[in-house]
């Protein structure tokens, strides 16, 4: 059996979790003050996940394009996500939702605008 000390990001109050891990798999949890706190503990043993933000060069543009991922992705794609943003071009105009890095890394998720440029 493994403990595992990790801070839950469900909301800003960020409980202290200790969570008992056998087999990959969460046995307990403690400490959190809701059951997202549970749920956050399984999902970060079994398959941790992270939403990625970043910016994308605009060619001519003194401002950057910020971007996101449209869903959190596994996180040890978090280095090829940020490689793939750091090698997107953009057509403008852009509008908020459009998306800038289709499919990133196979993950199935888009990499999509968060503001307007036009
Ligand atoms: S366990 Fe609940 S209250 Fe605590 S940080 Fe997570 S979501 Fe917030």
């Amino acid at each position: 059996m493994e403990t595992r000390i990790m801070t839950c990001i469900g909301c800003p109050m960020g409980c202290q979790l200790t969570v008992e891990v056998e087999n990959n798999q969460m046995v307990s949890v403690t400490g959190n003050t809701c059951k997202k706190g549970v749920e956050y503990a399984r999902d970060e043993v079994a398959s941790p996940t992270r939403m990625v933000t970043s910016v994308v060069r605009v060619p001519g543009r003194k401002a950057p394009l910020c971007v996101k991922t449209a869903q959190a992705i596994p996180k040890d794609q978090i280095f090829a996500c940020l490689q793939a943003v750091r090698k997107a071009h953009v057509n403008l105009p852009v509008s908020i939702g459009d998306v800038v890095v289709p499919n990133v890394c196979n993950t199935g998720i888009d990499v999509i605008a968060t503001r307007n440029l036009d």
